[in-house]
């Protein structure tokens, strides 16, 4: 009975229009899978879909931490559109009074539109009070977490304390807090944290909200998001489903599972990621064995580079400079593997898209409405008939100020700025630095002087973009103001 169930979902899918699934990594970095080059960690499951699929060489988020880029990839819009950005504090932190504005249409309520059901899997971090929690922005399910897995310390300090000790002048005080939870994500332990998790179903009436565990059994997160996310296809599988898994994992502190611990040559670092990638092959293979891969167009990607402080605990870009944080190649570019079989064309991709052209994409394939002003591109025809992508150019937002700006093969840096106490000090470059990332991915030859006129002609779009957007104030800013 169950086989019959099966097999007539796998007819009616044939011509519905195709679910979409998100599998996306926090801070893996662009060189972290065998198929972008990693020496030691082992990725079969992700290296295999995007062999027969489309693996993308030049792929972009929109900014380059968590936050804001997973604000772009569910709007299909900048930060400084939607407001989900800082100037001074970079992302969301636990009590929140904001979160995503309920006037921002994400890709669970689009495609909810069209008749799809949506779920979230893992960490949400656009806004933890009830009001702006995912059930409240178009998804019917979520199980995760609200936040990043290392904010909400147990050290007894929330985040009010630490901004008030910044703004009484206590830096000294708050560099020894910083210190002391450095040494900890060294050697991490779930009671380290106190983070929650959530499940929370939308209803009839309203939202129905569960307090799973606290704190998280973090070595238990990815194996539990996988067998959540499996649930969900199963549920849903006679139906077209938008199902965003965010993984807490690779964000530091990492955690394992059992099974995993101690067994990638690539460290622990390489056991948190052959975990995901084991999670992604049992996600693909129940797409398989339910009829539904065909139906199925899948997304693996991550919400921005590595965390390069972290030191052992922390990804690499591969051939990229620097990380997580930076308007830098290492910072915002990022492995993207497409998979839907018998529809995709596949290859290597190395024109450039965008976590800000997913939503467009998606509504297009979906049949759904494409009203309303964003910032993507629809990447459907290179897709699926391998024509060339229709981004051509690409923005790099650091804090709300645009820092640099690709056109082509070139990109040009107005400022460029390390992270988190990493060189280069901010400098603003007058005139600005010019690197030809086709020859040099690693941003190491300046070579303004030698064409002029590459420079003037990115200083033109530079020009056309900013005359295009409608910025919003900063929401993450709004927690400086009591
Ligand atoms: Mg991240």
């Amino acid at each position: 009975m169950i086989l019959l169930c099966s097999a007539a979902a796998g007819l009616q899918a044939a011509d519905r229009s195709p679910n979409i699934v998100i599998l996306f990594a926090d801070d893996l970095g662009y060189g972290d899978l065998s198929s972008y080059g990693h020496p030691l960690i082992r990725t079969p499951n992700l290296d295999a879909l995007g062999a027969a699929g489309q693996r993308w060489t030049d792929f972009y988020m929109a900014a380059s931490v968590c936050s804001p880029s997973r604000g772009a990839l569910l709007t299909g819009r900048l930060p400084n559109r939607t407001g989900l950005y800082g100037r001074r504090i970079g992302v969301f932190f636990p009590d929140a009074q904001t979160g995503m504005p309920q006037e921002e249409r994400t890709l669970a309520e689009a495609l909810g539109e069209v008749g799809y059901r949506s779920a979230i899997i893992g960490k949400w971090h656009l806004g933890d009070a009830p009001e702006y929690l995912p059930t409240r922005h178009g998804f019917h399910y979520w199980y995760g977490i609200p936040y990043s897995n290392d904010m909400d310390w147990a050290d007894g300090r929330n985040f009010d304390e630490l901004i008030a000790m910044r703004l009484a002048g206590q830096g000294e005080e708050l560099e020894k807090v910083y210190e002391a939870r450095q040494a900890l994500y060294a050697d991490p332990r779930i009671e380290y944290w106190n983070v929650p998790i959530w499940r929370s179903v939308r209803t009839e009436t309203g939202y129905n909200n569960t307090l799973v565990e606290r704190p998280a059994r973090q070595t238990e997160l990815t194996r539990r998001y996988t067998e959540e996310a499996i649930g969900f296809i199963e549920r849903n599988r006679t139906r077209p489903f938008f199902l965003y898994v965010p993984y807490s994992m690779p964000h530091t502190p990492l955690f394992r599972s059992e099974a995993f611990a101690g067994r990638s040559p690539g460290g622990r670092y390489g056991d948190v990621i052959e975990e995901i990638d084991w999670s992604v092959g049992a996600i693909v293979r129940r797409l398989q064995s339910l009829g539904l891969a065909d139906d199925t167009l899948v997304l693996f990607t991550s919400d921005n580079g590595p965390w390069l402080t972290m030191n052992e605990h922390s990804g690499s870009a591969g051939p990229l400079r620097h990380g997580k944080g930076t308007t830098f190649e290492g910072g915002m570019r990022v492995p993207a593997v497409f998979s839907w079989p018998g529809r995709l064309k596949p290859g290597v991709v190395s024109d450039i898209g965008s976590a800000l052209d997913v939503f467009v994409t998606a509504l297009a394939l979906a049949g759904a409405d494409p009203t309303g002003v964003t910032d993507g591109f629809d990447l459907s025809a290179t897709l699926l008939e391998g024509a060339p992508s229709p981004r051509t150019e690409m923005p790099y937002y650091r804090q709300g100020e645009l820092r640099a700006y690709r056109q082509g093969e070139y990109k040009l840096h107005l400022i460029t700025e390390g992270a988190y106490g990493q060189p280069p000090e901010r400098t603003e470059h007058e005139p600005p630095l010019l690197y030809r990332l086709s020859d040099d991915p690693g941003e190491n030859v300046e070579v303004s002087a030698q064409n002029p006129e590459v420079v003037a002609g990115i200083l033109s779009a530079i020009e056309r973009h900013r005359a295009n957007l409608t910025e919003r104030p900063p929401l993450f800013d709004a927690r400086l103001t009591p």
